[in-house]
C-alpha cells in the first residue's frame, strides 16, 4: 500500500525493502485472518507473540549476539508500519521491541542483556514499561512507587496503571524511587521478571475507547522482593536520565504509527468513494470529495517527508528531543484530522463497526495522549525556543 507515492528515503536499503515484503506477506497470511477474532476477544493470543518472534518481527534492531536481527531503528519502523497498515494498531510489539528492549541494550549490564534480550526476541518474554501511576502520568517526577534496598535485595511497592501489554507481560521495567527524597535523581528503573514474583498482581484489563485487543492494565507490586541485579545497570538514580534519553524513540514510534494509519485511511477512503454512488454518480465525482482528499493527501505527504527525515536522523543518532516531539505531536494531531475527514466521506457506513475506518477513528485518539501528551510535546519544543 503506497497511496502517497513519496520516493523511498535513502535509508530504505535493499534489506529493508525485503523486510517490508516479508513482513507484509507474513502478517497477511498468519495474522490478518484472525484480527476480528482478537478484537472481539479483546486480547491477542499468547501464540501471536511466539509467531512474531519466529518470523523476525520482534527485536529486529537488537544485535544478533543478543538474539535480534542486527538492524537499526529503520527495521522497527518498517515492521511497525506493516502491522499498522494491516490494522494491528493494538498490538504491543512496537513497545516491546522499540522501547523495552532498547532500555536493556543501552543500560543493562552484560549479564542482564544476555539474560533478557534473547528471550524478548523469541517472544518467550513479553515486555512492558510501567511509568504511569493512578496519581501521576505527565509528571514523572511524581512517581510514588519505591524500591528500597536492604542488604542484597530490593523491596518494590506501588501501583501502576494504563500499562500496555499488562496482562501478557512477564518482563516489566518499573519506574521507582530508590531514594524518595532525591526527586528525579532518586529515580531508578527496576526490571521485574513476573513469573515467580510473589507480591506481584495484575489488575483489570481496562475497558477503553479503542485499541480493543490491547491488554492495557493496572499492575500492583506489594512487597515484591527483587535481587540486586534487578536494578537496570549498576548505579541507582539513573532512571530519569535513562527515560529522557529513550523517550524520543518512543515518540518516533508513535509518529510512525500515526503515519501508517493516515496512509491506510486514505487508501480505504479513496477506494470507497470510487465505488459508492449518490445522485447518480460516484462520490469521488463531487468536487467536495476531491478537495477533501486532495487536502488530506497533501498534508499526509508533507508528514511522510518529515517522518522519513526524522527516521533518517534517528538512525544516524542525530534526532533531538524537540524534533521527535514535533513529529509526535504534529503527526498525531494530523492523523486525528485526516481520519475524521475520511470517515465523513463514508457517510453512515463510516460509523459502522464492519468498516475499518470506524475502528481507526477510535484507535487513533490515544496517540495524542500516550507516550507523553501532545501538550507535553509542546513544552519540550518550547524549551528550545
Ligand atoms: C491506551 C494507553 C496505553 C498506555 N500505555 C502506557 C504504558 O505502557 N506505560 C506507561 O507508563 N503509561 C502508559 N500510558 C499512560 C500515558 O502515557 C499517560 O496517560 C499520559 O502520559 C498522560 O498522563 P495522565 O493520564 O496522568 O494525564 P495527566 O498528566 O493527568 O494530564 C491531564 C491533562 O493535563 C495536561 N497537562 C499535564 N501537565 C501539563 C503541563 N505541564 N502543561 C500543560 N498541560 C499539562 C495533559 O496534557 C492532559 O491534557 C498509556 C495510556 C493509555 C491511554
Amino acid at each position: 500500500m503506497d497511496i502517497l507515492g513519496v520516493p523511498r528515503p535513502t535509508w530504505m536499503t535493499e534489506d529493508l525493502i525485503l523486510l517490508e515484503e516479508q513482513s507484509r506477506r507474513f502478517i497477511a497470511t498468519e495474522f490478518a485472518p484472525h484480527v476480528e477474532h482478537w478484537n472481539e476477544e479483546g486480547v491477542y493470543d499468547r501464540e501471536v507473540w511466539k509467531k512474531s518472534g519466529e518470523a523476525g518481527l520482534l527485536c529486529a534492531s537488537m544485535p544478533e549476539d543478543y538474539g535480534g536481527a542486527g538492524g537499526s531503528f529503520a527495521h522497527e519502523a518498517v515492521i511497525n508500519r506493516e502491522l499498522s497498515l494491516a490494522g494491528f494498531d493494538s498490538f504491543g510489539a512496537p513497545l516491546h521491541s522499540g522501547i523495552v528492549a532498547p532500555y536493556i541494550l543501552h543500560y543493562g549490564t552484560e549479564d542482564q542483556k544476555r539474560r533478557w534480550l534473547p528471550k524478548l526476541a523469541t517472544g518467550e518474554l513479553i515486555g512492558a514499561i510501567a511509568m504511569t501511576e493512578p496519581g501521576t502520568g505527565s509528571d514523572l517526577q511524581g512517581v510514588r512507587t519505591t524500591a528500597v534496598k536492604t542488604g542484597n535485595r530490593y523491596t518494590l511497592n506501588g501501583s501502576k496503571t494504563f500499562i500496555t501489554n499488562g496482562q501478557h507481560a512477564n518482563l516489566i521495567i518499573v519506574v521507582a524511587k530508590t531514594d524518595p527524597k532525591a526527586g528525579a535523581k532518586g529515580t531508578s528503573l527496576m526490571v521485574v521478571e513476573t513469573d515467580d514474583a510473589a507480591g506481584f498482581r495484575r489488575g483489570r484489563k481496562l475497558k477503553k475507547l479503542g485499541l480493543d485487543a490491547a491488554d492495557t492494565s493496572e499492575l500492583f507490586f506489594d512487597n515484591v522482593s527483587l535481587p540486586a541485579e534487578s536494578l537496570l545497570g549498576t548505579e541507582e538514580g539513573q532512571g530519569f536520565i535513562q527515560l529522557m534519553t529513550e523517550l524520543p524513540q518512543e515518540r518516533l514510534i508513535v509518529a510512525v504509527h500515526a503515519m501508517a494509519m493516515m496512509e491506510r485511511a486514505l487508501a480505504l477512503t479513496i477506494d470507497y468513494v470510487k465505488q459508492r454512488k449518490a445522485f447518480g454518480k460516484a462520490i469521488i465525482e463531487f468536487q467536495n470529495t476531491q478537495f477533501v482528499l486532495a487536502e488530506c493527501k497533501t498534508e499526509a505527504t508533507v508528514a511522510k517527508v518529515f517522518l522519513d527525515h526524522c527516521i533518517g536522523r534517528h538512525v544516524t543518532g542525530e534526532l533531538d528531543t524537540a524534533t521527535a516531539s514535533m513529529a509526535k505531536y504534529w503527526m498525531t494531531d494530523l492523523q486525528g484530522k485526516i481520519i475524521d475527514r475520511c470517515l465523513q466521506l463514508f457517510g453512515g457506513y463510516g460509523y459502522m463497526e464492519e468498516y475499518p475506518i470506524s475502528r481507526m477513528y477510535r484507535d487513533a485518539r490515544v496517540l495524542r495522549i500516550y507516550a507523553g501528551t501532545n501538550e507535553i510535546m509542546k513544552l519540550l519544543i518550547a524549551r528550545g525556543l
